[in-house]
Order: structure tokens, then C-alpha cells, then sequence
């Protein structure tokens, strides 16, 4: 991404009409206010204008009460109010102003930061300006579960990126289905799941309809709140011919693709920080901290890199349980969403939203959570094999069995089938007598029986 893509200018120079392109357009053309949209993120709200042309335009804000004002330069209204509701903007008003300019006005619940952000058409976008709202009294800071350490001994964290969110919908298939909805879906599934499994925990890196920049997805994964020993980011991209279908498990390759499908689909992930809108010190790393980087990814990117090919064959082994792949082994391409250096990183495309039949699929809930239970038993069978050191899912190894402590609605033989014991050895194991289990009960579960597809 290119820096000259995006006009990032801070807020209360309100004494010029600030050109978002130098070339403005013939004077003859108003410029039109097609749609505003909002998106709340946990740490700010996104307001969205589209333009028929780059606007002109002032941004001010106000207090008693808090309020953003944008008044746009010879500029008509195309769009009706939208819906929305949001933690920081009350409504949004709007009027015509003399000389054919247009006001825009945000009434805010609380103080906030506005910073606005200029972006050029994109698919499927025209000219938009944002204004992002960061709120200055507090109380509005992601408060993210803190890493639980039981008897000592942390969890293993994974980290579940579910791509795309907020101004960028990912592919939209037939019937209108959306790829960031699908994917939110599917990654709160695997948190689910993986919660449920003895000594692992999820971490979700986008919890909402919201857009997250990729630099950022691997920051709140390595982050002090999250340090992840794993990440996935799950997505149900378009291809071109929509015959095209099944899953598939992407690694990073630093030294070109290893199929054409890879390349292509690595090209239209990267371009997703274009779409989504992305401002300030969250501007592509490959622009900004090229040669930091670059260390950090040689010292660890061999070690690395055999770990995430390690992890997504696992995860591969067991997709192949409930969907259809699209290729039976681990593929590779430069996608920027897995440029982390230390932990072991793969991108799931769960299947392609543009095959009609798969995006049907890929909608149904219940089809989600197979999806979901087969990416999370694949991430279990790796971090088996594979236990991150001084972490309670090692020292149950090294006991030779895994306590699991019983969750409601927990069934014996679904503890067993997803820890792929017999219920026989279960029951053994644990003196039960008949299937009968309570919440809070602990069951020993041995461990070695071929797990991980
Ligand atoms: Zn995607």
C-alpha cells in the first residue's frame, strides 16, 4: 500500500477548506453525499462518508455538547439517514448550507478525538472520506479476558483473526453473502471450542463488525493482553471462476507462491487494508518498517515457518473430515496478515463464498460449527504434538493424561469424540458408571491416541 493512497490530517485546522485531491473536479460537477455509514470498533467509532468526487471539505469539533461537524464544499445530498446505533454517536444531522455547501453534523455521548482519513475508489467503494472517533474520557478501552493461569501453569492462546470487517465486506457470494460475517461466525465457533478443550484457550482478534488493519491483527495477537502461541486467520474468499470450491490452509512464503491460486489470493488479501481504510502508525508494514522486519524475519522464519506448514497440515487432516479440500496439502504466498515473526501463523480459507452451492454452505450455522470443530481438533492435534513450554497443556503431557474440567451441556460421548478416546476408557478411567456427567466434574483423559487428523 501506498502512503500517497491515504490523506491523514489532524483535526481543528478548521480555518481551510482542505482539497482531499489537488485537482479538484470541474466546477460545473456538485460533488454528492451518496451514503454515510457507521462501525463501532472497541476503541473507536468509524463514521463513513461516500462521495460521488474527492471532497472538499472542514472538520471542527465542538462542546455542550460534544459534537464533530463536517461541512462539505459545494456538495448535494443523495442518501437516506442511516440506521445505527453506537456507543459514541448519538445521531447524525445534516443540512444544506449557503453557497450550495453541505453540513454534516455528529452529536457525540461523550468527548472524543476525531482524526479523518481521505480514501481513494476502491471496489467496491468511490471516494470516501472517514472520520474516526476516539473517545477521551475513558471507559471505552477493550477490556480483553486476561490470560487465566490455573494452578501456575498458563493456557496455550490462539489467536483467531477472522478476516476482513467494517468497510471491508471480504468477497460477497451468492445470496448475499458476506465473507466478514461468515468468517466472524465461524472464528467465534473455534473460540468456543478450543475453550472447551483441557489446557487451550481462544483469543478472538476482531469481536465485531469492524475493520482491523493487518499489522495491527498481528499486534493484538503477540500483545501483552493476548501473546498468542498461535495464529489463525480465517477466511471464505471469491475466486474468479466460480466453480472453484473447497477448503484450503495458506502459509507465509517470503520467496514467491507455490501456485498461482496462492499468489492471487495473497495480492487480493494484501489489498484489504486499502478497502478497510487505514490510518496513522497503521500503515502496511511493508512500507514503513521494511528493514526491522526484515531482521526479525530472518532470525525466525525458518524455525517458524516449519511450524506453521506443521500446523496448517494438522488443521488440513482434519477440514478434510467435514469439507471437501481444494488441495491436499499446505500452500504458500506472501500475505502480510502472517508476517509475525515468532509464532506459528496460517490462513484457513474455509471454502470460496463465490461458488454458489459452497457460499450456501458457508451461511448455514450448523456447517459453520463443523468447520469450526475441525479447524479447532486440527490446532489441538499440533499444539499436542507440540505443547508450547511451562504451560499446563505440557505438564499434563508429561503426566501422560489431560484433565478436563466439565462445562454444562457436555455430554461423555462428545468429550470423548473430541479427544478421540473410546467411552469405554473414559468410564474406566474415571469410575463412571453410565454416561451420567456434571458441570464442574473433573475427568482424566489419556492422551496419545492418535489425535490431530
Ligand atoms: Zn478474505
Amino acid at each position: 500500500m501506498s502512503k500517497s493512497s491515504t490523506v491523514v490530517a489532524n483535526l481543528l485546522r478548521s480555518a481551510v477548506w482542505i482539497a482531499a485531491v489537488a485537482l479538484a473536479a470541474p466546477t460545473w460537477a456538485a460533488n454528492q453525499l451518496n451514503g454515510i455509514r457507521l462501525h463501532d470498533a472497541p476503541d473507536s467509532t468509524r463514521v463513513v462518508l461516500d462521495t460521488s468526487q474527492a471532497s472538499s471539505y472542514k472538520i471542527f469539533t465542538m462542546t455542550r455538547p460534544h459534537r464533530v461537524v463536517i461541512d462539505l464544499r459545494d456538495t448535494t445530498p443523495a442518501f437516506k439517514a442511516p440506521q445505527f446505533s453506537s456507543r459514541v454517536v448519538e445521531r447524525i444531522r445534516s443540512s444544506a448550507r449557503r453557497k450550495r455547501h453541505y453540513r454534516v453534523v455528529l452529536d457525540l455521548r461523550q468527548a472524543a478525538r476525531a482524526q479523518e482519513l481521505v480514501l481513494k475508489p476502491i471496489a467496491p467503494y468511490g471516494h470516501r472520506l472517514v472520520i474516526d472517533l476516539f473517545p477521551t474520557d475513558g471507559g471505552a478501552e477493550p477490556s480483553r479476558e486476561p490470560v487465566r493461569a490455573p494452578r501456575g501453569k498458563r493456557e496455550v492462546v490462539v489467536a483467531i483473526d477472522a478476516g476482513h470487517g467494517g468497510e471491508d465486506p471480504g468477497a460477497i457470494g451468492a445470496g448475499r453473502v458476506y465473507e466478514k460475517k461468515v468468517v466472524l461466525a465461524i472464528a467465534r465457533a473455534v473460540k468456543d471450542k478450543l475453550d472447551a478443550m483441557p489446557g487451550l484457550r481462544g483469543a478472538l482478534v476482531r469481536d465485531g463488525d469492524y475493520y482491523v488493519p493487518l499489522r495491527k491483527r498481528t499486534e493484538i495477537a503477540r500483545g501483552k493482553d493476548v501473546r498468542a502461541d498461535v495464529f489463525l486467520s480465517i477466511h471464505a474468499d471469491a475466486f474468479r471462476m466460480p466453480s472453484v470450491h473447497g477448503a484450503s490452509v495458506f502459509a507465509l512464503s517470503e520467496r514467491g507462491a507455490s501456485s498461482e491460486m496462492a499468489r492471487w489470493l495473497a495480492a487480493s488479501e494484501n489489498r484489504s487494508d486499502l478497502i478497510g481504510g487505514v490510518s496513522g502508525s497503521w500503515v502496511s508494514l511493508d512500507d514503513v518498517d521494511a528493514p526491522v522486519a526484515q531482521v526479525l524475519v530472518d532470525l525466525s522464519m525458518d524455525h517458524k515457518m516449519e511450524a506453521s506448514i506443521e500446523l496448517g497440515e494438522a488443521v488440513l487432516g482434519s477440514l478434510a473430515d467435514v469439507a471437501k479440500l481444494h488441495k491436499n496439502r499446505v500452500e504458500q504466498a506472501g500475505f502480510a496478515v502472517l508476517k509475525s515473526p515468532d509464532v506459528p501463523s496460517i490462513l484457513i480459507e474455509t471454502g470460496f463464498i463465490s461458488n454458489p452451492a459452497e457460499a450456501r454452505r458457508l451461511a448455514n450455522p450448523s456447517y459453520q460449527r463443523r468447520i469450526a470443530g475441525a479447524i479447532a481438533d486440527g490446532v489441538q492435534g499440533y499444539l499436542l504434538a507440540n505443547p508450547p513450554a511451562d504451560t499446563l497443556l505440557a505438564s499434563l503431557i508429561d503426566e501422560g493424561f489431560v484433565r478436563y474440567v466439565i462445562k454444562r451441556g457436555d455430554t461423555l460421548s462428545e468429550v470423548a469424540q473430541r479427544n478421540r478416546v473410546s467411552m469405554r476408557s473414559l468410564r474406566a478411567l474415571n469410575s463412571l458408571v453410565g454416561d451420567r456427567i456434571r458441570a464442574g466434574q473433573v475427568l482424566l483423559i489419556p492422551l496419545g491416541q492418535g489425535s490431530g487428523g
